[in-house]
């Protein structure tokens, strides 16, 4: 038989986050099937949840404001993923940037936008041309160093030239987090290394998850979050089916036991760690 995939894996009153998920409707055909989602997140034992307002174009940032709105335990980020790079106009980053509200709503209802992103570069799959894709990038980061807001990167096959523009536009300032991090050890480690945080997806729960479950080990345990991605990268044991957050526990599971410590205990720091990135 198979487990409840809704059944709580961690010990009742442990923190539990999932830094990373998409709830954009078109993800999950209507409001209600995102509400639906959320739903059986808590019911699972996940404590908040950061929606990301990248990756379904522009109105992707408007639907993650609209999910956060409805739920005291949801935030969202806003974003241009490098996908959609070639929709970047100045124009439409304002009005994206004008989903935070006034100055000084932060975290209430008229506010629940704690980062920019995803952003940053897919040289893998190359949906939009490298030119547009760095433009974007770029543009998004000095909005970020205005604001005083940290960024949630997507990094595929860039070669260490996400990096480099992270550098160059002294994007660790304010604040730089890795999310779905498919790098190396050495990565991880220029990334930390310059104050960086690095979220871990359930591929670490992959059977060829080796270079994930090397990096899980060994990243400093004060810049290790852990997120779902949902809907994709569904963790073990339940691949073929759609990812949810609600998932995210069994990643805590797994990074847990790379690193020889309770699931609980890794929850509680991720947890604490993605609270105090994101400032709420
Ligand atoms: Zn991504
Ligand atoms: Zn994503």
């Amino acid at each position: 038989m198979k487990p409840d995939p809704y059944a709580p894996v961690l010990a009742p009153g442990t923190a539990l986050i999932d830094s990373h998920c998409h709830l954009d409707a078109r993800a999950w055909d209507d409001d209600a099937g995102v509400d639906g989602v959320v739903a059986r997140a808590h019911q699972a034992g996940v404590t908040h949840m950061v929606a990301i307002g990248s990756g379904y174009g522009f109105e992707s940032a408007n639907r993650a404001h609209a999910v956060a709105s409805r739920h005291d335990r949801v935030v969202c980020s806003v974003g241009l993923h490098p996908h959609d790079a070639s929709e970047y106009t100045e124009g439409r980053l304002a009005d994206m940037l004008a989903l935070r509200g006034p100055a000084g709503t932060v975290n209430t209802r008229a506010g629940r936008v704690v980062a920019l992103g995803e952003m940053g570069l897919d040289y893998h799959y190359d949906y939009s041309p490298r030119d547009l894709q760095r433009a974007a990038f770029r543009a998004q980061l000095a909005a970020a160093r205005e604001l005083e807001l940290p960024v949630i990167i997507h990094d595929r096959d860039s070669d260490g030239e996400t990096l480099t523009i992270l550098d160059d536009m002294r994007a660790f300032d304010t604040g730089v987090l890795f999310h779905c991090y498919t790098g190396d050890v050495g990565y991880m480690e220029a990334i930390t290394g310059r104050g960086g945080y690095i979220s871990i997806p359930g591929i670490v729960t992959f059977k060829n998850g080796d270079v994930m479950r090397e990096v899980a080990a060994r990243t400093p345990l004060d810049r290790l979050l852990i997120e779902t991605d949902s809907p994709f990268l569904t963790p073990v044991p339940f691949r073929g089916r759609k990812n949810e957050p609600a998932f995210v526990g069994l990643v805590a599971v797994k990074v847990a036991e790379v690193r020889g410590m309770t699931p609980e205990a890794v929850a509680e720091a991720a947890a604490g760690n993605t609270r105090r990135y994101f400032g709420f």
